[in-house]
């Protein structure tokens, strides 16, 4: 994960310098709602953002570049990972293992750096778990039944089997959907990538985020 913010932690001498804790920002939605372009999107949007990169047991897609959209290994690396506390969180996903190594992650949000993550919801649960205060969870739904099923038949020539398969899989993980704190109705891409940024910018702003804000209040209380 690059560090994009080098001195985060600098004195704040003004409000929008104020040294803070970075955030976990947890993006979940069924395959097929439009994630993986909204993420894309947030990263581009902003650079104090970073993408954690999962570590998997899936085999790779064409396309798919290991270390960057995600890091594969074998059962037995991911098996050793989980034993040895390597990873913050993990999950079974249709046959695949999944899980978030912790470094990157602890490294990045210590340093200030807001850390964003494309995981399902028994991550998201688990990180909120493990870190209560530092997760701001998104769920993003497609806008009705008609374009999700368009999406998943448009990305591959799938059997009907399949197709329906993905559908029951996409029913199940939407029915997490109370379990987070925001939810963003993906009608327009444009839309959607302003409400994230919005969520993401009124998040930072949370007092118990603002870990300089004390020194700074003080400092600005001094000198009145
Ligand atoms: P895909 O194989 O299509 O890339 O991902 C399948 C599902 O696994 C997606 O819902 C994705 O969000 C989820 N996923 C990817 N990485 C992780 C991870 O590290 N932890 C968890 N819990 N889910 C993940």
């Amino acid at each position: 994960m690059a560090n994009r913010n080098p001195n985060p932690q600098t004195a704040a001498t003004h409000p929008e310098q104020i040294a803070r804790r970075g955030l976990l920002y947890i993006l979940s939605s069924p395959s097929g709602a439009g994630k993986t372009t909204l993420a894309r999107l947030l990263l581009e949007a902003d650079n104090n953002i970073a993408m954690s990169i999962s570590v998997t047991t899936r085999k790779p897609r064409p396309g798919e570049r290991d270390g960057v959209d995600y890091t594969f290994v074998d059962v037995t690396r991911f098996e050793e990972m989980r034993r040895e506390g390597e990873l913050l969180e993990w999950a079974r996903v249709f046959e695949n293992l999944y899980g978030t190594p912790k470094g990157p992650v602890e490294a990045a949000i210590d340093a200030g750096q807001d850390v964003l993550f494309d995981i399902d919801w028994q991550g998201a649960q688990q990180l909120s778990e493990r870190m209560p205060g530092d997760v701001v969870r998104v769920f993003l739904l497609p806008p009705s039944g008609d374009a999700l099923e368009q999406r998943l038949r448009s990305r591959a020539q799938d059997s009907e089997e399949v197709v329906a398969r993905r559908m029951a899989a996409a029913n199940a993980e939407i029915s997490h959907w109370p379990e987070y704190d925001y939810v963003i109705v993906n009608k327009d891409l444009e839309q959607s990538t302003a409400s994230a940024l919005a969520i993401l910018e009124a998040e930072r702003l949370k007092r118990a985020r603002l870990l300089g804000l004390a020194d700074f209040v003080r400092d600005l209380r001094n000198a009145l």
